[in-house]
This record gives C-alpha cells, sequence and structure tokens, in this order.
C-alpha cells in the first residue's frame, strides 16, 4: 500500500506510477475527503435545526417530514452551488470506475460516466412504495412532494442509516477485477467499503492512499502536474 500525503511521498517513483494507472484497470473509491475542496461539509452540523445525522434517519423523515424536508431544501440549495474540484476532474478525464460513498453527485457533474453511488444521491427523490427515482426539483416546488406515479411521500434519495447501501455487488465486481485500487478522503471505516479494500488486496492489487488534498495529488499521479 502507497500512502500519499505521508513523509514517505517524495520517495515514490510518481512518474512510474503514471504511466501504469493511466492504461490499467484503476478504480477510485471515494469519500467525503474528496470534496472538501468543492466546499461541501465533513461533520456534523445541523440545518434548519435538523443535525445533519438525523436527515439520514428514516423516523425524522416520517415522524417531522415539513422539518425534514425544510433542512433538505437548504442542503439541496447549498449543494447545487457545489462544482467538482481538480480531483473530480482528473478521474473524469481518465474515465477511472468510481465507487463513492459521497451523496453530492460531483463526479457524474465531473463527467464520470462509470459511478456506484453506494449511499445513493442528494438530487434525486425516491418513492419507496414503487421504487421510481424522480428530480429533486419536486421538493421545490412541493413542501412534501408525493410520487406522481403512486401518491405516496417521497423521501431523499440518500440511503437512511441502518439501510442497505446500493449497488454492492457491482462494486465488489470491479474492485475484484482492478489492478490498482485509489482510495481517496476516506477513512474506510466501515463496512462494507473496508470489505472492498480487503477484496483488492487479497486479489494483489496495488492500493493507493490519499487521505487528503485530493486535488493536489491526483493531477500528480496522473501526470498533469508536477510535485514541488
Ligand atoms: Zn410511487
Amino acid at each position: 500500500m502507497y500512502e500519499l500525503g505521508a513523509a514517505n511521498t517524495n520517495e515514490l517513483d510518481v512518474q512510474g506510477l503514471t504511466n501504469r494507472l493511466n492504461h490499467r484497470n484503476t478504480v477510485a473509491l471515494t469519500g467525503a475527503g474528496i470534496s472538501v475542496a468543492s466546499g461541501l461539509p465533513l461533520g456534523n452540523e445541523a440545518v434548519n435545526g435538523i443535525p445533519l445525522n438525523a436527515l439520514f434517519l428514516f423516523d425524522t423523515w416520517t415522524q417531522r417530514p415539513n422539518q425534514a424536508y425544510d433542512a433538505y431544501r437548504s442542503i439541496l440549495s447549498r449543494w447545487r452551488q457545489a462544482s467538482p474540484n481538480a480531483a473530480h476532474r482528473v478521474l473524469a478525464a481518465h474515465q477511472i470506475r468510481i465507487i463513492t460513498q459521497n451523496i453530492d453527485g460531483l463526479h457524474r457533474d465531473a463527467g464520470s460516466r462509470d459511478v456506484i453511488e453506494l449511499h445513493g444521491n442528494l438530487r434525486e427523490l425516491v418513492c419507496l412504495t414503487c421504487e421510481s427515482v424522480f428530480s429533486s426539483d419536486l421538493a421545490l416546488q412541493h413542501s412534501i412532494p408525493s410520487c406522481p406515479t403512486c401518491g405516496k411521500q417521497l423521501f431523499s434519495g440518500f440511503i437512511m442509516e441502518g439501510h442497505p447501501v446500493r449497488h454492492i455487488a457491482r462494486a465488489v465486481e470491479w474492485v475484484a477485477a482492478a489492478e490498482y485500487l485509489l482510495v481517496i478522503g476516506t477513512q474506510l471505516a466501515m463496512d462494507p467499503v473496508r470489505r472492498l479494500r480487503e477484496i483488492a488486496r487479497e486479489r494483489g492489487a496495488d492500493v493507493f492512499w490519499i487521505s487528503d488534498k485530493a486535488e493536489h495529488w491526483l493531477p500528480v499521479l496522473f501526470g498533469e502536474t508536477t510535485h514541488s
């Protein structure tokens, strides 16, 4: 495993890596750290009186839907102003497959086509009854939007705490086939993402860990700028 940003970075043969990463099967596993440079929050702040953590609880949406949707709208308007940073853009330019824990949609905005959003997407609304997906615009038109198809209350497109992550089987498939795994802006503290890194190791993939400043390190890794 290689850790970028650590003391040993200068001894790493970055130039040699660049050529390999560009032409081999590389998968990036990303978390909140990659979006910090885009101005998105990491911590436990409160929005409209609702702690960010409570917004990920299903009970908040069923018991206090008005409050949940007010907080949702605040976050949405703020996150809609965020744009991809150099880290998102480099991964997109090289069409690296992305497995992300982020719900901000910035990998798609940057132009990445192969993106697995394990925790869903903030900018979508879902109907848990008929499983339809709608644009978050409905939350701007109605205080508590309901499903245009079946009439039930809609919920945010991000997954709620305790609910299973999405598309994990496909994520496992990608990682198992990868020769290089870039772990970016995440500590991989929880399953199943922790398990994805173990799979990469078991299969003999090289794992690169970019704990922070991915907007600096990714352009270096892909040979777009030099490290000084
Ligand atoms: Zn429905």
